[in-house]
């Protein structure tokens, strides 16, 4: 499934079992050569791998000419139409150029693209679009437009291989997610050329957030893809980096900062629990370090499903508890409980460990506990959620002691339709 070439765009490997790479594209004018710069280095500073810049007028490429040079991370030029700003944008020294065989002007121009990037080791990403398919394709994009997109790109990537060239990435983008799902699906069982993945137009940061992880994470989870922009109705890149890094962090495909876990609460919550995960949040930007930083809103099931992290803490009325690894650390007063989780995370991270002062957080545990004994008999969503597993559990352990019975006995299953 996964695909089994890669290429380099400039020093990020792409496919072939390298890390998912993040990209996001500037929303400047190109030819606004600090705007434009300042907007890479934001989504660099974010965590974008690569960055691709719309070139659609001579001024765009002599501004990528000098954007190159200063980028910290790759530059792929973004290109429509016009095949002679792609051979420009080569030139210009671009690590990548991005071009929609289907517009810009007939396999002779494609051809002539495909022999400068060759002749400069430069790869390129051929893009098919829903929307703008070849006009042969239009009747099956009518009956089956998710077969029409692959066969659209199956045939851009054998005019590549007729043209000897073989340094090309493959997006086949779709505003439907299902589209985009089954189709590139289907195209990673058809090639194995690293693919770009991206639902065009998702929309806003909300709704383009959640599109975008449905689509892109369920091709991710199944191994198809290698490379991933998140398009948003933002100005902002950098916004579109920090949604495909929690996509890539939710499937534990990549690591980068640290993630924040926080309970749903409910009708026991004590504390104004979204500033203070807002709050949390914010601060937690800083930090490049891997760590799990939990927020539970009451102490009612102690510090339960969140011990796995390696900071926490959970409220009360006035006072809540910092917590790590699981062990209660100290209770502090409520206004004082984000102040104090950051002391603690800084001091951990500085130190090496974490240190435990004995009488507090005995005084700690103690508080912890009064708190769950007052409330021993309160059905929270996770203790209803741990009696449901253990109730699952038993039950897979009865139909394996069944099924182990009928395999010793095959007559013994039986006994369930006589009774
Ligand atoms: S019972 Fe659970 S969901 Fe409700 S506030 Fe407490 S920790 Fe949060």
């Amino acid at each position: 499934m996964a695909s089994k070439r890669q290429i380099w765009v400039g020093g990020v490997p792409i496919g072939g079992g390298a890390p998912v790479a993040v990209q996001t594209m500037t929303k400047t004018e190109t030819a606004d050569y600090e705007a434009t710069m300042r907007q890479i280095r934001a989504a660099a500073d974010a965590g974008a791998d690569l960055i691709r810049c719309a070139v659609p007028r001579e001024k765009d490429v002599d501004a990528l000419r000098r954007i190159v040079k200063e980028s910290p991370i790759p530059v792929i030029a973004d290109i429509h139409f016009n095949h002679t700003l792609a051979l420009k944008a080569l030139d210009a020294g671009a690590h990548c150029v991005r071009l929609n065989p289907g517009n810009i002007g007939g396999p002779a121009k494609v051809a002539e693209v495909a022999e400068k990037a060759n002749k400069l080791g430069t790869p390129l990403r051929i893009g098919v679009n829903s929307g703008s398919l070849p006009k042969h394709l239009h009747a099956l994009e009518a009956d089956n437009p998710v077969e029409a997109l692959v066969q659209a790109a199956v045939e851009f990537v054998e005019l590549m291989e007729r043209l000897d060239f073989e340094n090309f990435k493959v997006s086949i983008k779709s505003t439907s997610v299902p589209n985009t799902i089954a189709s590139n699906r289907l195209l990673a069982s058809k090639i194995d050329y690293p693919l770009h993945l991206g639902i065009t137009e998702a929309g806003t940061k909300w709704s383009g957030s959640l599109k975008s992880a449905v689509g892109l994470g369920t091709l991710l989870a199944d191994g198809v893809g290698d490379t991933i922009r998140i398009s948003l109705s933002t100005f902002q890149a950098e916004e579109e980096v920090k949604v495909a890094w929690e996509i890539l962090k939710a499937l534990k495909l990549r690591e980068r900062g640290p993630v924040l876990i926080a309970c749903p609460t409910c009708g026991r919550l004590q504390f104004d629990m979204d500033t203070v995960v807002a709050e949390i949040e914010r601060r937690l930007e800083r930090y490049e370090q891997p760590i799990e930083v939990a927020v539970l809103g009451c102490a009612v099931n102690g510090i339960g499903e969140a011990s796995h992290a390696d900071f926490g803490i959970t409220g009360a009325k006035n006072e809540g508890l910092i917590f790590a690894h699981g062990k209660p650390l100290r209770k502090v007063p409520q206004a004082q409980l984000v102040d104090e989780l950051f002391a603690e995370i800084d001091k951990s991270l500085q130190i090496g460990r974490v240190e435990v002062d004995q009488s507090k957080a005995a005084e700690g545990a103690n508080w912890l506990q009064k708190i769950e004994d007052e409330n021993a008999d309160e059905m929270t969503p996770e203790r209803l959620a741990a009696l449901g597993a253990e109730h699952a559990r038993k039950e897979a352990e009865e139909a394996t002691v069944i099924r182990l019975d009928e395999e010793v006995s095959p007559t013994a299953g039986r006994r369930f339709t006589r009774a």
